[in-house]
């Protein structure tokens, strides 16, 4: 088979895209069985479970969860569909690619949209989101569409902020989340910081592969979306209810992955929310720490400039010209089985991204420090020598949490 040449790789290939990400053997092991009848008792309990731990994850009880099988874009057309009435508009804050797609997708379905400006490398400005808010004397912005960290540029916008803002503002719209980069890696309570939508999708911190995308969603969405007229189907949140599990699908549930959903969420419980979140910083501190002393030999830096605001999931690294991260990846991944991102929309080419989210140990992340340092080595490219050493130094930091 063409593709399928290539000889056996010994040992693991570590997989340090944002998404999709490394998988949990117990994920694994609980994917692999055979499908069941729609009518098995165990089809329910196990989409019940589903539901329940992300309500739990999400600290929701007004919320109700909507799964589709479809991945983050199908995600973001739930939203488009149900939200968004004939005249009504999307705020879109500038976050850099994630932003543009989503509001590309609104206008490809019809959608007005507004879109504040992003300034790269810097976190959304709430008072941007204010203004517009101000400005819009006619209400006829639905809601904001707010990418809580864009995967493109490692860049994490503060929600409470932006939130804070559109109350100040005294506009209705509702603040619709992207957290397909951030749940499960950080804390998010729905409903005390008044989300009234959460996107997500399996492949990321939920420690899936991709397939399923889900929105949470309050009783004020809900009302939106009812008085809505616009055709749709299988989005349509009004046609997801019913006694049968495959309800709540508009048919057959990818019920392999619910049960992988299951045996994800499981995990997450058992280690602890709270020490999920407090391992993905203190990892995220590790992987900084390199990209700091990469740095300083000028062919490296950050994308993100706002210290405060990179990301726990992801980092981004923007390459001086004549840098190519591109070539990068490849002998990463060729030479040395590490496998990270590149850059996309406007940081194509010029910058490699290193997730560090999900099902992830510090071994795995100096292994894929280290590698990335090998093909830099190969390449020539002038690094600062001791990331490595300095992701260690951080490691053992006592006050490292
Ligand atoms: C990955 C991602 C998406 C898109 O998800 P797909 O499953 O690739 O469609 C949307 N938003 C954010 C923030 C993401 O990281």
């Amino acid at each position: 088979m063409p593709g399928m040449s290539s000889p056996r790789i010994p040992g693991r290939r570590f997989l340090h895209s944002p998404g999709p990400t490394h998988l949990p053997d117990a994920v694994l092991a609980a994917m692999a069985r055979q499908p069941m009848d729609l009518a098995d008792p165990r089809v329910a309990a196990t989409i019940e479970a589903c539901d329940a731990g992300l309500k739990r994850l999400l600290h929701t009880t007004d919320g109700e969860v909507f799964f589709y099988a479809a991945n983050g874009h199908g995600a973001w057309e739930v939203v488009i569909q149900n939200l968004l009435a004939p005249g009504t508009v999307a705020l879109v804050p500038g976050t850099g690619h994630f932003s543009d797609g989503w509001a590309q997708q609104c206008e490809a379905l019809g959608r007005a949209v507004q879109r504040t400006a992003w300034t790269e490398g810097r976190s959304i400005d709430p008072a941007s989101v204010a203004a517009a808010l101000h400005a819009d004397r006619e209400r006829r912005i639905a809601a904001v569409f707010l990418v809580h960290t864009d995967t493109a540029s490692g860049v994490t916008n503060d929600v409470a902020a932006v939130r804070a803002a559109m109350d100040a503002s005294g506009h209705p719209a509702l603040l619709v989340l992207d957290a397909v980069a951030t749940l499960g890696a950080v804390p998010i309570a729905m409903d005390a910081g008044r989300i009234d939508v959460l996107v997500g999708a399996s492949q990321k911190g939920l420690m899936l592969p991709p397939g399923v995308g889900f929105v949470v969603v309050n009783a004020a969405a809900q009302a939106l979306a009812q008085a809505n007229p616009t055709p749709r189907f299988y989005w349509d949140w009004s046609r997801r209810s019913g006694s049968m599990p495959y309800h709540r699908f508009c048919g057959t549930p990818p019920l392999n992955l619910m049960a992988g959903m299951e045996a994800g969420l499981q995990l997450l419980f058992e280690e602890g929310p709270e020490a999920v979140f407090a391992r993905h910083r203190r990892l995220a501190a590790v992987v900084h720490a390199a990209v700091a002393a990469w740095s300083r030999e000028g062919a490296l830096d950050f994308f993100c400039t706002e210290p405060a605001a990179r990301s726990v999931s992801v980092t981004a690294v923007r390459t001086a010209p004549g840098v190519d991260p591109d070539a990068i990846r490849r002998v990463a991944r060729e030479s040395f089985d590490v496998s990270i991102a590149g850059g996309l929309g406007p940081l194509a080419g010029r910058a490699f991204r290193i997730g560090h989210l999900g099902d992830v140990n510090a071994p795995m992340l100096l292994g894929a420090l280290a590698g990335v340092e090998a093909a830099m080595t190969v390449l020539g490219v002038p690094y600062g020598r001791d990331g490595v050493a300095a992701a260690v130094a951080q490691l053992a930091r006592p006050s490292a949490s």
